[in-house]
């Protein structure tokens, strides 16, 4: 177990912070990832909630931070540790990637003690949850160039004994528009190793872990911040971690099964005709490009229904870039009440 581990078994009520070294820099400044711990009263589960992966996706921090702050570790059966930032060189640069290796630390779990610096940092946490986190949320947004309403993703780990039943109960605890089931083969979303994010290693390594999306990056969204917040209460008494009633989560999920992009075949300025979270029929267009001598050019029609995930908030698109994150396959699943 890791020096966080250790700590939680010490038992007794109490909160600490601190932080896991992972190296330096060239002026000596550390490389290290910060973390909180709030240890309850009494033993029980602990609720692990990683603030960011992508250092340019904000709001989970701020909602992570403003959570433990506000425990009372009296109250507490079990705990709850915060690692506000995994990617503290990106999180410095204001972007998503950390910007001495351009590697994707949501790609690069579990690591390299070895290895680059995102596989380093991604080693030095992934030490730290195994064997400790009962619940992982891995919390990102979508990148400054879109809106979307707070959603969840989630995937299968075919050796993790933990149940899509068990996840839903859990992410319902955040009211999310959609729930997405992500194959990890990838099924034409974007490029990139996804078994190399952090939930689905903390699923191979037996804790329960989803993503949860609150919103844009690079700014503060106050009503994401606050709905994080409620739900980190609602799962902790559903984890019997809080006292009282499990209480408010949602009765049914959307679940999605598969997803894509739309992207632009040329350039202009693209002008949306709905909003994120909207359904759009077969048939309709989601906004024009409007070019730069005067044309205005429809994107293309859906050819089936879509919910969109997420929608281009920035008008300045070139070729190939992404317009649209939309929902092609979806059920209601009704959950069992707690
Ligand atoms: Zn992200």
């Amino acid at each position: 177990m890791g020096l966080i581990g250790d700590w939680l078994a010490a038992g007794g009520a109490a909160r600490t912070s601190g932080s896991l070294r992972v190296g330096s820099m060239a002026s000596g400044a550390p490389v290290a990832l910060p973390w909180v711990g709030v240890r309850g009263a009494r033993p029980g589960p602990t609720l692990w909630l990683h603030g960011q992966v992508h250092g340019d996706e904000i709001n989970g921090m701020v909602a992570a931070l403003r959570f433990a702050r506000a425990l009372d570790p009296q109250a507490m059966s079990g705990h709850l540790v915060v690692t506000p930032t995994g990617n503290p060189q990106a999180l410095d640069a204001r972007r998503k990637r950390n910007p001495y290796d351009e590697l994707d630390l949501d790609q690069s779990y579990p690591g390299n003690a070895q290895g680059l610096v995102t596989e380093r940092v991604a080693h030095a946490l992934m030490q730290e949850v195994r064997g400790v986190a009962t619940v992982l949320i891995n919390l990102h947004t979508m990148n400054p160039l879109f809106d979307a309403p707070p959603y969840t993703v989630y995937k299968h780990h075919p050796d993790s004994g933990i149940a899509e039943e068990a996840l839903l109960a859990a992410m319902a605890c955040f009211h999310p528009r959609l729930a997405c089931r992500q194959d990890v083969g990838g099924k034409g979303e974007l490029p990139g190793n996804i078994a190399g994010a952090l939930d689905y290693q903390c699923l191979a390594a037996g804790t329960l872990a989803f993503m949860l999306e609150l919103g844009s990056g690079s700014r503060l969204q106050p009503a994401n911040v606050a709905l994080a917040e409620t739900g980190f209460a609602t799962l902790a008494r559903q984890m019997g971690i809080l006292p009282g009633p499990a209480g408010e989560r949602t009765a049914h999920l959307r679940t999605v099964s598969r997803r894509g992009w739309i992207t632009a075949d040329d350039g202009g300025l693209f002008v949306p005709r709905c909003q994120a979270g909207d359904r759009v029929a077969a048939g309709e267009s989601i906004g024009d490009l409007l070019g730069l001598d005067g044309s205005l050019t429809p994107v293309p029609p859906f050819q089936r229904d879509g919910v969109l995930i997420g929608l281009r908030s920035d008008p300045v698109v070139h070729t190939g870039e992404r317009l649209a994150f939309v929902a092609w396959e979806w059920a209601d699943r009704p959950l069992a009440s707690t």
